[in-house]
């Protein structure tokens, strides 16, 4: 959609991270395409075109350096083994051979080189076939250079920037320097991917599934105001337009650690991380603990199962930062946007609905004993209280054999997500194995709306105000009551302040959300009573629709247009 004044223009998409930024925007280039195979013309002076591939090497090598030296910690030591690669000169000299023997242009030769380096670092397995990634990088950034094409990938600017791009990977969205992108657009993507769920825990406001026409009307250098939370980007924003977006970034909300509502009633509000990075700041940002530790994102990009040994300092680099409080681990969840090398098969035809999270278990049981004993020594070497639950359980075998495999490496408090519409279902089965349980609204609510998560012309579809992802979620809290197990949400519904109040009113005992989401919807629920979350979860309930529902529970909570929210 587009709304114009006089001055500016106002675009539409779905905001997937909420905030208020201005900037410049630089798009990201596509990806480079496969060059043709073609010969030099007769003309051509071999020995210059040979020339051409080692000074293209050399220039891509420098950029990468310069680029390094500007980084920080992580994307820097990636930038310098990538800018390595650049002058490894076996791609270049067998590039140079194949112009000489074969007479192939330039960039033909590049890339084919670049194909044989790759295959052989494959095949040498471990290190050396993690680098096949930085190989085809370096092949991008010369054939570029080669046919004078824009570089590819994150675009390197000195000053702050809005980032433009067709979709962007979770693991591309990881390495975003918060200091150098201010926010992202995408024409591409859903409000639940991980890629979303990424940019709201690095607090960068973020826009996705604007469709091509969107993307295509920013160019480099625009100025523009993105509103995460309202979806809205606008082209050269009015100075008062500006001026609030100032206002409303130097606002600081607070949680102090003590979350429940207005007259007392306990909901433990706790913190989403991936790394031990994340679970420090948390701690910061006054967490009552962990809710869900994604452990797939310590490995997204290894090849190969991490060792023991790693996965102990991983996990005990999390539970460090929360001694004597409640760390929720979760077991690799990989899979479908998430895909582990190790664990998953790429070739399946519908890996959202395939052998992935828990289920790989039945191919390669022996990943999770390793993860458990990792686990078990971690929390041996630190002091707080881990609770392990697995991904994606859809059955009582499923949660009694997993329950009981965690016990057995002393493991004590272990219990499942609910995620598939059947583990609703069966819930109160299910916990006659689970000692709790922690409801993946993203998940849940693909299933049960039979909505790909990452597609954004179904975002309508995917979302946790739906009536009947509600109505499981009440069936799950049911079937934990009959054995007084709690059931907590750390699906990304939980960040959503109104929504927050409703899950409280179904009987959610935990909120689990962004460590930047813990204050406002501390505030929202410190401004109802535990009786008034019960009357906002039967509005929600009996709404025909999603709409509908969220229309009429916002509509009983003035506090979220005092807040801005
Ligand atoms: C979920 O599905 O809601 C969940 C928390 O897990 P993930 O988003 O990692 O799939
Ligand atoms: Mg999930």
């Amino acid at each position: 959609m587009t709304v114009s004044d006089t001055t500016s223009t106002t675009l539409s998409g779905i905001g997937v991270s909420p905030g208020l930024v201005a900037g410049p925007v630089a798009r990201m280039a596509p990806p480079i395409p496969e060059p043709e195979i073609a010969t030099l013309e007769p003309s051509r002076d071999i020995e210059k075109e040979c020339e051409r591939i080692a000074l293209a090497a050399q220039r891509v090598k420098k950029s990468l350096e310069l680029s390094a030296a500007e980084a920080k910690a992580e994307a820097r030591t990636l930038l310098e083994t990538t800018a390595q690669m650049a002058a490894d000169p076996t791609l270049t000299s067998t590039a140079q051979a194949m112009v000489r023997e074969k007479r192939l242009v330039p960039e033909r030769a590049v890339w084919e080189s670049a194909g044989t380096l790759a295959a052989m670092l494959e095949s040498l397995g471990g290190y050396m076939a993690e680098r096949t990634r930085d190989v085809q990088d370096v092949r991008d950034r010369i054939v570029a250079v080669l046919t004078e094409s824009p570089m590819p990938g994150i675009p390197r600017l000195p000053e702050p920037f809005v980032l433009v791009a067709a979709d962007l990977a979770p693991a591309d969205t990881a390495l975003l320097d918060p200091e150098k992108v201010i926010a992202f657009i995408t024409s591409e993507g859903g409000p639940t991917s991980h890629t979303a769920i990424l940019a709201r825990a690095l607090g960068m406001p973020a826009i996705v599934g604007t469709g091509e026409k969107v993307t295509d009307a920013l160019s480099d250098g625009d100025i523009v105001l993105v509103d995460g939370t309202k979806g809205s980007i606008t082209i050269n924003p009015s100075e008062d337009a500006l001026r609030r977006a100032r206002e409303l970034a130097s606002r600081v909300r607070v949680f102090n650690g003590d979350g429940a509502t207005k007259d007392g009633h306990e909901v433990q509000l706790l913190a989403n991380v991936g790394d031990a990075a994340g679970a420090r700041s948390a701690a910061e940002a006054g967490a009552m603990g962990i809710g869900l530790f994604r452990t797939e994102f310590c490995f997204l990009d290894q090849p190969e199962e991490p060792t023991v040994e790693a996965q102990v300092e991983a996990y005990q680099g999390v539970l460090e930062a929360f001694p004597g409080k409640k760390v929720v681990v979760r077991t690799l969840d990989a899979g479908a946007d998430k895909p582990l090398p190790f664990l998953t098969d790429a070739t399946e035809a519908n890996p959202a609905l395939g052998v992935r999270a828990y289920r790989t278990t039945r191919r390669d049981p022996e990943v999770l004993d390793h993860q458990l004993e990792a686990l078990a020594k971690a929390e041996a070497a630190t002091e707080a209280k881990v609770w392990v639950m697995a991904p994606m359980i859809s059955t009582a075998g499923e949660a009694e054999a997993f329950t009981q495999k965690a016990r057995s490496y002393g493991l004590k408090t272990a219990g499942m997500m609910i995620e598939v519409p059947s583990a609703a279902l069966m819930a109160d089965k299910l916990f006659e194995h689970a000692d709790f349980a922690s409801v993946g609204t993203n998940d849940l609510t693909q299933y049960v709306m039979a909505a790909d998560r990452l597609l954004s012309s179904l975002a309508d579809l995917s979302t946790a105000w739906q009536p009947a992802v509600l109505r499981l979620i009440s069936t799950a809290c049911e079937g934990a009551s009959h054995r007084g197990r709690p059931v907590g949400v750390c699906g990304e519904a939980a960040a959503d302040p109104a929504l927050a109040a409703v899950l409280v009113g179904l009987g959610v005992a935990s909120l689990s959300m962004t460590a930047r989401a813990l204050p406002d919807v501390d505030a929202v629920l410190k401004s109802v009573t535990l009786a008034e979350c019960q009357e906002l979860a039967r509005i929600a309930l009996d709404a025909a629709t999603a709409e509908d529902a969220r229309a009429a529970v916002r509509a009983k909570l003035p506090i979220l247009e005092e807040l801005g929210l």
